[in-house]
């Protein structure tokens, strides 16, 4: 149920193994919210943004462009071609693996039938992937366009002049980045005490740095008070120290988190229990409280990520097809993707303190990467954590162009067990960004020498 990454994973991946498999999904096309409304058309409008910003750094080395002129609608139709290559590719997939692809909305009516319309599906085993949605604030002016969500943020119906994003979280973050670039001018409010809560201060410091100069204002520990829908724009009032008591948007983006979509499958009638938030709670084999039938992906908890649902997807097809198999990722890496980007994975510094973990920790400046210097972007850092008895990598952070592709060693090293001498005596190419975590390395393993790190 749900032909989400978590859902067409798990459908592909049983069929390989032999199972005969229906995957029924509500919208016409495969892919779910990350593939049609969520990381990839975030992530085709952050590229747009990232060249139109590159094109803006390179005025101090003497090239200058002509500004910009922005067709919103090619810019839309190009982002929408991304995903239907994708959504076409998913259905040439699950036809070559003979996947009975239904769409319609699927409701439990016992615990082995589902009702899709006028029909009813039987089924050995389920696994149920509806994912999540976007969290409304009940008293906000939710039917006003000018109001958006993801959804339709991503949908670049216009470039509001005054845009107002409510929840500094990674959606909050990323919207920012693609609106900003576009010409809006940005506020943020979070009403946490920092941008991306759940990240390290020290990895979110040269984000916020850049972006302090950039967007008109970012109020934490702040929260709205109340949107009024005026003609001439949305009458925000705030409740904050340096807020003030009320502005007025041409938009307002909420991305306030999202809700698991666990109470609308009429899960009682398969027995399957679900929380009062609606999250369904699963076992390391993916399995629910109702023995053949497995959950998968934002439904089951948080992260809600799309290659945590991926591999939740894989284990639950494995485990019906007979499998052995349990979940034992050592972490699920986390990205946003800003400008700089923000990487982590593993244990976060304020979780090693939160534990009383004792910890060794190099943080590698960037301003002492050749590379990071040649693309004109010095703000970055590396952070690596390990244990300080047994040397183990136990987590990395990373802020800075690329993060998001560099975080892979670091999370490929902690599933290998390594230390940080394995890392440091990892011959890394020269001169590249990938460097740093084999530097920051080296600054635990006290063998660095491209910066200068007195004995204690
Ligand atoms: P979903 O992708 O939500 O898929 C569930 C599917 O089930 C949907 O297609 C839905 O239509 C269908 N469905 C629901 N109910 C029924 C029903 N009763 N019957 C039939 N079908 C049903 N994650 C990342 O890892 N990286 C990112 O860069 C990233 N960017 C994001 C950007 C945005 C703007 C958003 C909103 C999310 C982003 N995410 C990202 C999160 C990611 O999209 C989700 O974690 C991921 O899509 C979850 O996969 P899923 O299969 O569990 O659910
Ligand atoms: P989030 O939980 O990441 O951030 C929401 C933020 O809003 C939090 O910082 C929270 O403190 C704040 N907030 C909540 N209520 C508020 C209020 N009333 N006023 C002000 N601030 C408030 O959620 P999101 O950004 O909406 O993203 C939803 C999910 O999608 C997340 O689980 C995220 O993992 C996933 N996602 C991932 C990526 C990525 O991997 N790059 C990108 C986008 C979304």
């Amino acid at each position: 149920m749900g032909g989400g990454p978590g859902g067409y994973t798990a459908a592909f991946r049983a069929a390989d193994l032999g199972k005969q498999v229906t995957l029924v999904e509500r919208y016409p096309v495969l892919g779910g919210v990350c593939l049609n409304v969520g990381c990839i058309p975030s992530k085709t409008l952050l590229h747009v943004a990232s060249v139109l910003n590159e094109a803006h750094e390179l005025i101090p080395a003497g090239v200058k462009f002509t500004p910009p002129e922005v067709n919103l609608d090619e810019l839309r139709a190009w982002k929408n071609k991304v995903s239907s290559q994708l959504n076409s590719g998913l259905a040439a997939l699950a036809k070559q693996r003979n996947v009975t692809v239904v769409t319609g909305t699927a409701q439990f009516v016992s615990d082995h039938a589902v009702q899709v319309g006028e029909d009813t599906i039987e089924f050995e085993q389920a696994i149920i992937a509806v994912g999540s949605q976007p969290v409304k604030i009940p008293s906000f002016p939710n039917d006003d366009p000018r109001l958006m969500d993801s959804t339709d943020a991503l949908d670049l119906a216009d470039i509001p002049k005054k845009l107002l994003i409510v929840g500094g979280g990674i959606i909050g973050l990323e919207m920012a980045t693609v609106y900003h670039a576009l010409g809006s001018e940005i506020t943020i409010v979070e009403m946490q005490d920092q941008i991306i809560p759940g990240c390290d201060k020290d990895l979110v410091r040269p984000l916020l740095q850049k972006i302090k100069g950039e967007y008109a204002n970012i109020f934490v520990e702040t929260r709205v008070q109340s949107i009024e829908a005026l003609s001439d724009g949305l009458k925000v009032s705030f409740d904050g120290k340096t807020a003030p008591e009320f502005d007025l948007f041409d938009k307002v983006l909420v991305a306030v988190g999202r809700s698991p979509n666990g109470h609308k499958i009429a899960a009682d009638k398969a027995g399957v229990n679900v929380d009062e938030r609606g999250f369904i709670a699963v076992d390391k084999q993916q399995r629910t409280n109702v023995p053949h039938i497995f959950a998968i992906g934002d439904v089951v908890g948080n992260p809600m990520l799309a290659h945590k649902a991926t591999h939740e997807g894989k284990l639950a097809a494995e485990v019906i097809a007979g499998h052995d198999v349990t979940w034992q990722a050592l972490t699920i890496p986390s990205v946003a993707y800003t400008d700089p980007e923000i990487a982590w994975m593993g244990l976060t510094e304020n979780a090693a303190k939160a534990q009383g973990i004792e910890y060794d920790k190099a943080a590698f400046p960037w301003a002492a990467s050749g590379r990071s210097l040649s693309i004109g972007r010095k703000e970055g850092i590396t952070k690596l954590l390990t244990d300080k008895k047994t040397g183990r990598i136990l987590g990395a952070g990373i802020v800075g162009t690329h993060a998001g592709d560099l975080i892979a060693e670091a999370v490929l090293a902690l599933e290998m067990g390594a230390n940080a001498e394995d890392l440091a005596l990892t011959i890394h190419a020269h001169p590249t960004l990938a460097e740093t975590l084999g530097l920051s390395a080296e600054m635990i393993d006290g063998t660095i020498t491209d910066l200068f790190v007195k004995k204690r």
